[in-house]
């Protein structure tokens, strides 16, 4: 393909929301063409009325916008083709069409849903793969029906499909780029509809007129249009097109290896987006869904950008792949670990003010949400967490006073003595200068020894009376974030709370 510039598409259907599948089918497309120097459109295919969702090509754009794949050409951006609407050029459609009747590979169908069941039925009973019978193929093309009765029923106004007449006896052949030459039994093929009784194209027909007129020289889809290539690329015949090169992706699986399905999780992108994955972590992950570098390498953290310039259409597999959660929950801490804290900041602060819209919180708004106190929360935070949000909700003793104390850990620690040396101990801290993680530590280690005690005695009471919880970063820390302010009020709070009787 020397001096065609590489362009690739994503064509989804819009009809709700964004599949992690399209996602790859969209990122692979987006990438190949980037790392080839080329372009990345994207193309509406609406000519199924029944589906159509409102608002489910906004959706799209949006998501994939949100992952960092933009469009290179887009009714916003003003390209060549633009808008990529196909419910928008069914006039090109219906002119394609008529070039196909009149060369005599398209033919005009009349027979009604309920006649094409019955052949059906009858072809399954014979063990016949189902297939349109051709009763309406016209004498002139090989069947049976005079073209005066054809001329009477389009007269007449009856409602008729278009379908394409696939050759007898034709091999079909083509070099997919993942699985390498496929062949294809014409006998399989049947007679396509290319236009439907509502005056729109099939998916077939107009994917192949666009892709051709769109210049498109990669095709890259699911797996599951695999066995539709054949109807295709005889299309391209009949128009005296050269087809594109194409690629089908591996399917996606369960961690069963059935095929992924709603059943099993979640399917849509908008369901990961709500639960708090990031850009980061579902591209890298979706990534490598089919794909990897090769062998020899450990890496399994890519940016967009990364990708980009490794990507290649020779390394995705052909095996089907398993959309494994916990890969996509381990990278997501990867990048949680690795994010500058000024950018997830940016991302908890509408968060926290928000709760504090909800719940009034003792401590002072402008300092749990100032850039200082956040990033030495996020710094605390940043290995127990698995999403951003849960910076807040998950830490959320850091800007709300605990509720309750976990009742297990309060009955496992404390002894009748507990209290009263907690007591003690504030007035150590009371005085302690300057109040941080290393003085605590030092403080408390000397209080206890004389005592002949062990620093867990303090050390877990303290925990939960400041945190409500068993579990959490270094207290020593904790506590020196929250400040002597703040530890001295959850201590007294608590004791008053927590009796224990012996
Ligand atoms: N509209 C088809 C889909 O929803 C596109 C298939 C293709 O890429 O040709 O998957």
């Amino acid at each position: 393909m020397v001096g065609h510039r590489v362009r690739t598409r994503f064509a989804p259907s819009p009809t709700g929301y964004l599949h992690v599948g399209g996602l790859r089918t969209a990122l692979y497309n987006y990438l190949f063409a980037k790392r080839m120097k080329g372009d990345f459109v994207i193309r509406i295919e609406d000519t199924d009325q029944s589906r159509r969702v409102e608002g489910a090509q906004q959706n799209l754009v949006r998501t994939l916008e949100w992952a960092g794949i933009v469009a290179d050409e887009s009714p916003e951006r003003g390209g060549n083709f633009g808008p990529y609407v196909q419910s928008e050029r069914l006039t090109v459609y219906g002119e394609y069409c008529t070039r196909l009747l009149e060369d005599n590979n398209a033919y005009y169908c009349f027979s009604t849903s309920e006649e094409l069941e019955e052949n059906r039925q009858l072809q399954l009973k014979q063990g016949l793969q189902p297939k349109y019978n051709r009763k309406w193929l016209p004498e002139e093309m090989g069947g049976s029906m005079p073209s005066g009765e054809i001329r009477r029923k389009l007269e007449e106004g009856a409602p008729y499909v278009i379908r394409m007449k696939v050759p007898d006896y034709v091999s079909v052949w083509f070099e997919d780029m993942i699985r390498g030459p496929v062949e294809f039994d014409s006998s399989t093929i049947d007679d396509q509809v290319l236009m439907k009784s509502d005056g729109f194209p099939t998916y077939h027909f107009a994917s192949v007129i666009d892709d051709h007129l769109m210049e498109f020289t990669h095709i890259i889809r699911g797996e599951e249009w695999l066995p539709s290539m054949p109807k295709h690329l005889l299309l391209y015949e009949f128009f005296g097109w050269d087809p594109p090169k194409f690629a089908h992706l591996p399917l996606l699986l369960n961690p069963d290896r059935s095929k992924l399905s709603k059943r099993q999780g979640d399917v849509a992108v908008e369901d990961y987006i709500r639960k708090g994955y990031s850009a980061d972590a579902i591209v890298n992950f979706v990534a490598m869904l089919g794909w990897n570098e090769g062998e020899g390498t450990e890496q399994e953290v890519y940016s967009l950008q990364e990708l980009i310039d490794k990507f290649s259409l020779e390394r995705v597999g052909k095996a089907g792949a398993v959309f494994n959660t916990e890969k996509l929950n381990w990278l997501e801490k990867q990048y949680i670990k690795n994010r500058p804290a000024a950018q997830i900041i940016d991302t908890i602060r509408p968060i926290l003010v928000e709760e504090l819209d909800k719940k009034e919180s003792v401590m002072r708004r402008e300092t749990i949400t100032g850039d200082s106190y956040l990033s030495q929360v996020i710094e605390l935070m940043r290995e127990r967490v698995g999403f951003e949000h849960e910076f807040v909700t998950f830490s959320s003793y850091f800007f709300f006073e605990p509720e309750t104390y976990e009742e297990e850990a309060v009955k496992k620690r404390w002894t009748p003595e507990t209290n009263d040396l907690l007591r003690e101990f504030m007035t150590v801290l009371e005085t302690l200068q300057p109040f941080t993680a290393e003085s605590i530590e030092a403080a408390l280690k000397e209080f206890v020894a004389p005592r002949g005690l062990k620093a867990a005695a303090l050390i877990h009471p303290l925990r939960i009376l400041v945190s409500g919880v068993s579990f959490g970063p270094s207290l020593y820390h904790m506590l020196e974030v929250l400040g002597r302010e703040t530890v001295f009020r959850r201590i007294e709070r608590g004791i008053e709370r927590i009796v224990v009787s012996d």
